[in-house]
């Protein structure tokens, strides 16, 4: 049977809006030393703004703009619904065929009966399309049509307002390291580790990327435990890998929802602390 303290302490996070899938996560919880948070959309926002637009090759801001506006027009990526907010017009379906969404890297598509390609430094490289690699603070999506190079628009994120009162709750409630990956540039990753104050980073991930990164997490964590927060967009096989998987409810895709050990209704990342503590309060009740 399941001691009754256990229902106190379910029902006490999820009036906190943390959704906690059974009785073991909160024994897990008690036992988390290192907390790893994805980035996009768990300790930032999610909501991208563009901020520059860099035109090579004769063409103008707005062609780069809509052609990149039509490339993105199926994904359902925080970077792809800035592009298309920026763009700000309809986009018809019917100049937009093999679309393809390389999870890390970018979109590849055929836009008005042209090869284009939206993405990072990698997809580019791998395309061997010619660019400078710009050190910029920000997110780049380079855009390359016909296999020329275009151009990049240049878009922010911006942190969450409660991000580094949960890096500070976190070593409150005992928990030792706390460390952030994401398959965004070097560059935004220092910088927002620094403001937050995380521990460590790892930068320019694919998603396989980061589930080693855990697993490495993992293997050096003796009893201790080690949770992963994401907001599922590439990220599920991470939320799956962890011993405490959570998930962003709000922002968070079914799937990811659906796998995690730990949802967090709110979306807000000070909640990872929260729920280190409920149960650990309710451990006290139950033992
Ligand atoms: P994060 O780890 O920050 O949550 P993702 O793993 O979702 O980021 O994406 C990593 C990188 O892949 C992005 O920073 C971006 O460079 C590129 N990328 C992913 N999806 C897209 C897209 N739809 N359009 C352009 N670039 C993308
Ligand atoms: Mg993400």
């Amino acid at each position: 049977s399941i001691p009754l303290g256990y229902f106190g302490g379910i029902g006490g996070a999820a009036k906190r809006g943390i959704l906690v899938k059974g009785s073991i996560f909160l024994d897990i919880l008690t036992a988390v030393k290192t907390v790893v948070f994805d980035k996009t959309g768990t300790l930032t926002k999610g909501v991208f703004k563009v901020a520059k637009i860099v035109t090579q090759n004769n063409f103008s801001e707005l062609e780069l703009l809509k052609i990149a506006a039509q490339t993105e027009s199926h994904s359902s990526h925080p970077i792809a619904e800035s592009i298309r907010e920026a763009y700000g017009q309809p986009i018809d379906d019917a100049d937009v065929t093999n679309y393809e969404e390389i999870a890390g890297y970018g979109i590849r598509a055929t836009v008005n009966n042209q090869v284009v390609l939206a993405g990072n430094d990698r997809l580019l490289h791998r395309e061997n399309i010619d660019h400078d690699t710009c050190n910029v603070e920000g997110t780049v999506v380079h855009l390359a049509v016909e296999g020329r190079y275009a151009g990049y628009i240049l878009i922010a994120d911006e942190i969450k307002d409660d991000a580094v009162k949960a890096i500070q709750d976190l070593k409150a409630v005992g928990v030792e390291h706390t460390v952030m990956l994401t398959g965004d540039n070097g560059i935004v990753a220092k910088s927002i580790a620094e403001q937050l104050g995380v521990d460590s980073y790892k930068a320019e991930l694919l998603p396989e990327g980061k589930v080693e990164a855990i697993e490495a997490l993992l293997s050096r964590s003796g009893n201790s435990k080690v949770a992963f927060v994401g907001d599922g967009i590439n990220d599920t096989p991470v939320i799956a890998r962890a011993d405490i998987g959570m998930a962003m409810g709000g922002l968070g895709s079914d799937a990811a929802i659906e796998t995690a050990d730990v949802v967090i209704m709110t979306d807000a990342p000070s909640k990872v602390a929260e729920a280190i503590q409920v149960a650990k309060k309710t451990r006290q009740i139950v033992v």
